[in-house]
């Protein structure tokens, strides 16, 4: 556990980070949680609005089932119990942007339970978080105060529209941890259809709760659960980048420390990332904090499972990421870091596994997720549009494989076939990049070389290293077309060494 940790020094001693995450997706959904109004981005304001969404009085909020259905996909991505019996309760509280007076949501029985996601660090190794639930709840509408200095208008579309929110148990170490651990769990949801990720248009966020303490407390609590061994946690609402997320760890833990340090301590409450100052700032201390009164809402029955429909549910799940990888390192033979690469995108490992066929794997995967991939981010298109096919990919690294490029010709095919003209096979031979593996040709070009350099051939014979210097010279000749291995052996047979 331990090993995972990042140590923070401070003025009194070393401290550690201790993190916990809610995170808030949208359901993918084209109705609400329980109106059937319209989702949908770009609406004019309060185009998408019903009147179970507006709170009209007598309006009864009737289950979605597809948006219940979405839940338990989730919940069964996250290796996570389902619950065949949970209820909705009402958070109550008074917003201009909540017409209700109430959040419909899941606070004592969620419909999922606890479950756990595996997560990679940059270096390829992984790390468990534990999931403690996931629950339904509506998001609420939108109140605008940029617009008129003397006016707040508040939008419904949004409210009544289906969240899930996915806690985890306070498992992440460090900045880097929390970010990777979102990226995870946002790419399970996309490869299950549930969410759409979309962290810009604020589709998923997190709430990020941070906490510090003394090397050795973090392992105490973890042996007993007993979560007196952390410290005091603040949460920093609403965090929808993952480079915001890491900003605003690293600012919060740094704040807490200091505070610790000068003698004081923690107060419990939700702040604010400012991501203009890089810091945050208090919202509400617990003191302030709503009673939320929560209680089971009447106007809903409990939501009973039908255990057969999970399991129906269940048998319908597509390949996840964790089992992708485990395929890609077997059926390819790649290494856990660049199958972990390949799977961050579904489209990617498809995308590869198009290119793969019966090509050197461990290649095949270098193009995609270098070359391809920055090409791709540079132009700020989607790999479903790549204008390079999978079978583009795979003449290239064919033409590698049976050694008629070097890696470095490569690189500039790959630039032609970019710039659209036409297949790796088509350029090489109408440019002529073919490797100069006719050894004849090499042969005299590399007597002339010798004759024309008695001292550094004479180099060589007592420094075998110096050879690369008339490698170097053959490589300039031949426009990088000579075949590094067939000059390499030709040298070292006319300078007479092994
Ligand atoms: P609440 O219902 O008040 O939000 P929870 O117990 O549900 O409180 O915890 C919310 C989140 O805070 C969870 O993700 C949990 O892992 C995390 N958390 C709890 N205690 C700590 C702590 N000391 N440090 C960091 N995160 C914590
Ligand atoms: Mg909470």
């Amino acid at each position: 556990m331990t090993d995972t940790s990042k140590l923070i020094v401070g003025r009194t001693g070393s401290w550690e980070i201790v993190l916990g995450l809610e995170i808030h997706a949208q359901v993918a959904s084209k109705a609400k949680l329980f109106s059937g109004a319209a989702v949908g981005f770009g609406a004019g304001p309060n185009e998408q609005v019903s009147l179970v969404d507006a709170a009209m009085p007598g309006m009864l909020p009737v289950i979605n089932r597809f948006c219940v259905e979405q839940a338990v996909k989730t919940g069964l991505g996250l290796k996570a119990q389902i619950n065949l019996r949970s209820s909705f309760d009402r958070k109550n509280y008074f917003y201009p942007d909540l017409p209700q007076g109430y959040q419909i949501s899941q606070f004592k029985d969620p419909v999922v339970g606890e479950g756990e996601v595996i997560v990679e660090h940059d270096d390829g190794s992984t790390f468990t978080v534990r999931i403690e639930r996931l629950h339904l709840e509506q998001d609420a509408g939108k109140s605008l105060h940029d617009q008129d200095p003397n006016a707040t208008y508040v939008d419904l579309n949004r409210a009544g529209t289906a969240l899930m929110e996915i806690v985890s148990k306070p498992d992440m170490r460090s900045s880097a941890e929390a970010a990777a651990y979102v990226k995870k769990v946002r790419t399970i949801l996309v490869y299950l259809g549930t969410c759409d990720g979309d962290m810009e248009k604020g589709n998923l966020r997190a709430d990020v709760n941070v906490s510090v303490c003394r090397p050795g407390a973090y392992e105490k609590f973890r042996e007993t659960g007993d979560f007196s061994h952390l410290g005091t946690r603040c949460e920093i609402k609403n965090v929808n980048s993952y480079r915001y997320i890491q900003q605003a760890i690293e600012y919060e833990a740094r704040r807490q420390i200091e505070i610790i340090e000068d003698g004081g301590s923690i107060t419990q409450e939700t702040r604010l990332f400012d991501p203009t100052k890089l810091e945050t700032r208090s919202m509400r201390s617990k003191e302030e904090a709503h009673d939320y009164r929560y209680f089971p809402d009447p106007d809903l029955l409990p939501l009973i499972l039908d255990p057969v429909w999970v399991k129906k549910i269940q048998d319908s799940l597509p390949e996840l990421p964790d089992a992708k990888k485990a395929r890609l390192q077997t059926q390819y033979g790649l290494s856990a870091y660049d199958a972990g690469v390949l799977i961050t995108e579904q489209a990617r490992a498809d995308f590869f596994e198009g290119a793969a066929k019966g090509r050197d794997a461990k290649l095949t995967s270098n193009w995609v997720t270098n070359e391809l991939a920055a090409r791709l981010t540079a132009a700020g298109q989607d790999i479903e549009d790549s204008p390079l096919k999978p079978g583009d990919i795979a003449e290239l690294v064919a033409l590698i494989e049976e050694g008629v490029i070097s890696s470095k010709i490569a690189k500039d095919v790959f630039d032609r076939m970019w710039a659209g003209e036409g297949g790796a096979r088509a350029i090489v031979e109408k440019q002529g990049l073919q490797q100069v593996s006719d050894t004849g040709a090499l042969e005299a070009m590399i007597d002339k070389l010798i004759a024309a350099n008695p001292g550094q051939a004479a180099a060589v014979k007592e420094k075998p290293q110096a050879i690369g210097w008339f490698v170097g010279q053959l490589m300039k000749e031949t426009g990088g077309k000579a075949n590094p291995g067939t000059v390499n052996q030709l040298l070292k047979a006319k300078l007479g060494i092994d």
